[in-house]
């Protein structure tokens, strides 16, 4: 059987891929391992968080499925750093896992051009050119394809540790997926281990709920999707309970030290060091006597909690005693123990920036393949990978983002050109750009680019052009716009609490302070009265954005610029004393010919570039 795609595993990276390429027209195939476990959530229960909340805001303005899922399916929203500047806002939600999972397995079999099937894919099928055309499952079936795309999480060869006890699994009583890294590693990739972790699920109701805080969802929740009608978002929000470990708790762990497969030399995989396990928290931040502890209901049913802040591969009858010392969990029954895993992944330097991998023409890698971690780092790769897949069957120009206009861009920038040697996740930090990277913004960003490759319908992008015309009109009349100290004028800042002016300021710079509230603003555009709240909110953000946006803007263009340079084909990079050993080993290696090509080499960090940059200026 002949397909345009298939994609390997139905995970969070495999569904967009899948969907994207459908929505593209390609006669595409699914398989993974067990249909029931489409869109299963491997960890925790929720979706988003800081930074991550804007990468599924960013994936649903190019028209993925994530965001719309979480909002048919949440049962907790909030907004994260709700009281700082919009830039580091981020969103979040708890989902009911079952019916996310129920969710995303009914859009994949209602998807036009969109086929399921179960099985295991266990090989790549390569023709002479070393060229992927198909794939060959567990069951001797063979598909063939012009693109195959993996996403397969952390299954090939999935080893799971509890305590001294270890078995072969792609997460917990799942098969692994055996073969496939073995020719990965033939055909000379290079192949890595990595290890994540995940803590016990107990049953809510042998939890004593008193003696803790309850942690509820926003009064005004706000959707995920730019596509969900806001007005009629009205979820149910269930609460969620916060505890504490303690000095008991600490010492049960501790004493066990020499039988955690953490210490023990029994994994050897890195694991992520913004989700470390309870027992490498304890051991590496010794002077804490408590860390916190979330309990999340996994479903709407509130029958089994997961334990955020303990993840763990301790032995399960220290994992008994662990919970057992926790207020509220005294009496707490376990219906899942913690466990940690162990899985092979793809160094993500061996692809380029649409995703598939240099040595391996029509082979595409997204998801923790690729050494992420996270729901939404992985929908975010699998949705690109899906769509320059697409367009390079169709002889198109590829899709790639730049750093400035989506995280998503400096996601796989980061990935491919810097590698890692530990599982990635996304944090505001890592981008340069983040003033012009908002969560509200995404829409205007990114879904022009969805509508072009037929993922965003004409209705959406009606509504997006509505919204960026209403942005633009309003942040011209203000910037062009003198708020004079006349008499009214003075009044009306002394009446909304306002500090006042002495001679005359530009309007933005009145709207732009942080103290002028969305209440306020009909009073200094009234013309613009008329705009839903949500509007106005935007008007609001961009106006408080607009000196910083503008000054990135300046630095991004005088980037472009640099980029440009030539580097003369005999040029020395040894000469230049702030590059590190194995830069300029690269650049000499690859003899770059512009500043541009030399930021795309592996290794070669933004620094480096600014100290070649520096010196040619000099030398000039
Ligand atoms: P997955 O969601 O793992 O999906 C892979 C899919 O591919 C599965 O459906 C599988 O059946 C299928 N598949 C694999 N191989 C084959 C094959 N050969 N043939 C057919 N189908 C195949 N993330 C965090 O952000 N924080 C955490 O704390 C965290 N902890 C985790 C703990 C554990 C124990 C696990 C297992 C994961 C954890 N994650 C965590 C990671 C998170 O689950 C992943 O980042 C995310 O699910 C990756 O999505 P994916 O689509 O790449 O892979």
């Amino acid at each position: 059987m002949k397909y345009d795609i298939i994609v390997v595993g139905g995970g969070h990276a495999g569904i967009e891929a899948a969907l994207a390429s459908a929505r593209m027209g390609k006669k595409t195939l699914l398989i993974t391992m067990l249909v029931e476990q489409i869109g299963a959530a491997s960890c925790n229960p929720a979706i988003g968080g800081l930074a991550k909340g804007h990468l599924v805001r960013e994936l649903d303005a190019l028209g993925g499925e994530m965001g719309l899922c979480t909002d048919a399916t949440g049962i907790q929203f909030r907004i994260l750093n709700a009281s700082k500047g919009a830039a580091v806002q981020g969103s979040r939600a708890q989902i009911d896992m079952d019916k996310y999972r129920e969710y995303m397995r009914k859009v994949c079999h209602n998807t036009d051009n969109l086929e399921v099937y179960q099985d295991e894919v266990s090989e790549l099928l390569i023709n002479e050119n070393k060229e992927v055309y198909g794939v060959k499952t567990r069951l001797q079936e063979e598909f063939e394809a012009s693109k195959v795309i993996l996403t397969t999480g952390t299954f090939m060869k999935g080893l799971i540790h509890i305590g001294e006890n270890k078995y072969d699994a792609g997460r917990a009583w799942e098969l692994p997926s055996s073969t496939l890294s073995i020719q990965l590693k033939e055909l000379g990739l290079n192949v890595g281990r990595l290890k994540t972790g995940t803590p016990a699920r107990i049953d809510g109701k042998s939890i004593n709920y008193e003696n803790m805080e309850m942690h509820g969802g926003d009064v005004n929740p706000a959707p995920f999707s730019f596509r969900t009608n806001k007005e009629e978002f009205s979820p149910t929000q269930y609460p969620c309970y916060i505890t504490y470990t303690n000095l008991g708790t600490h010492d049960t762990i501790r004493s066990n030290f020499d039988r955690t497969p953490l210490f023990t030399g029994q994994i050897e995989g890195t694991g992520p060091r913004y989700c470390p396990s309870i027992e490498d928290k304890v051991n590496r931040f010794a002077e804490r006597d408590r860390h916190q502890l979330f309990l999340e209901p996994q479903t709407s049913m509130c029958t089994e909690y997961y334990i955020n802040g303990l993840s763990t591969s301790l032995p399960i009858d220290v994992q008994k005693e662990m919970i057992h010392s926790i207020v509220g969990l005294e009496n707490a029954k376990i219906i899942r123990y913690g466990y940690a895993i162990e899985y092979d992944y793809v160094d993500p330097t061996e692809l380029k920036h649409t995703l598939e991998t240099k040595k391996i023409k029509n082979l595409y890698n997204a998801g923790q393949i690729n050494a992420t971690t996270g729901y939404e780092e992985a929908a975010a790769q699998g949705l690109m990978a899906g769509i320059n897949a697409c367009l390079a069957i169709d002889g198109k120009e590829p899709f790639v983002l730049r750093r400035d206009e989506a995280y998503i861009g400096v996601l796989i920038d980061d990935l491919v050109t810097k590698g890692t040697n530990e599982p990635y996740r996304m944090f505001t930090s890592r981008a340069e750009y983040r003033l012009l990277l908002r969560e509200e913004g995404a829409d205007l960003r990114l879904s022009p680019y969805g509508h072009e490759l037929g993922l965003i319908n004409d209705e959406t992008i009606e509504k997006v052009n509505f919204k960026q015309k209403v942005i633009d009109e309003s942040i011209e009349f203000m910037k062009n716009e003198w708020f004079t100290s006349k008499k009214e004028n003075l009044e009306l800042l002394e009446r909304l609490g306002q500090d006042k002016i002495k001679d005359r300021v530009l309007l933005i710079d009145i709207v732009g302070r942080s103290t002028v509230k969305i209440e306020h603003l009909n009073e200094f555009l009234p013309q613009f009265a008329d705009l839903s709240d949500y509007l106005k909110e935007q008007i609001l953000v961009e106006a408080k954005y607009y000196r910083y946006v503008e000054k990135q803007k300046k630095q991004i263009d005088k980037m472009k610029r640099m980029l440009k340079m030539t580097i003369p084909e005999d040029f020395d990079f040894s000469q230049i004393s702030g590059l590190s050993n194995e830069a300029v080993e690269k650049l000499q290696k690859f003899r770059p010919p512009t500043l541009f090509n030399a930021s795309e080499i592996s290794g070669i960090t933004p620094a480096a570039i600014d100290v070649i940059h520096m010196y040619m200026n000099l030398k000039n």
